[in-house]
């Protein structure tokens, strides 16, 4: 079965070389959907906390919202870093708080202080699904992603499943100690 969670990221981005009106800067709100796939956790009755799924989606995520997503090659890039290090907030603000963790992939890079990431490939809806697919593959069994953004959508299927023990009590993923770091279960 699967637990299935949605959340929207706002975010501004353009496709860089792009023959089409895509190529000047613009916002979506965009829709993420992850459906995570297992057994059903008997101790329970849950495949996995959807709370906890967005929790953990969310704290990588939370780089995309608000954020400027432009492709590494983008001459843009350097316009806008030279604009926020002028005004002072290139490197981070007081009001600047619902930050990510800074994450780093072959596919993108996110500068949480500036509230940019970088990407390799254009980030299209496919582009997004790709990169959220390998920031999060090893901490959580992902069945599908589906990803909306104005009239674009796409979704990709996963058939890689990993064996993630999870609390009898809570249902979130055990350490690999077997501890359940929420409700403090031991196996
Ligand atoms: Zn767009
Ligand atoms: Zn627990």
């Amino acid at each position: 079965m699967r637990s299935i969670t949605t959340f929207d990221l706002q975010y501004a981005h353009r496709f860089y070389g792009f023959k089409g009106e895509a190529q000047y800067l613009h916002g979506h709100t965009g829709t993420l959907t992850i459906e995570v796939e297992d057994s059903i956790n008997k101790g329970v009755n849950m495949v996995f906390p959807c709370n906890e799924i967005k929790k953990t989606a969310w704290a990588v995520l939370k780089n995309f919202d608000h954020a400027l997503v432009l492709r590494e090659d983008d001459p843009l890039l350097p316009a806008i870093t030279g604009v926020y290090e002028q005004q002072g907030i290139l490197h981070g603000h007081p009001q600047n708080t619902l930050k990510g963790e800074a994450f780093k992939t072959e596919l993108a890079k996110a500068y949480p202080d500036a509230r940019l990431v970088v990407t390799k490939e254009t980030m299209t809806v496919e582009g997004m699904i790709k990169i959220v697919y390998d920031l999060l593959k090893d901490k959580l069994n992902i069945a599908k992603i589906t990803f909306t953004s104005g009239d674009n959508a796409a979704s990709e299927e996963y058939t890689d499943r990993k064996e993630i023990e999870r609390c009898p009590l809570c249902g979130i993923a055990l350490t690999e100690e077997g501890v359940c770091i929420k409700c403090g279960y031991k196996k």
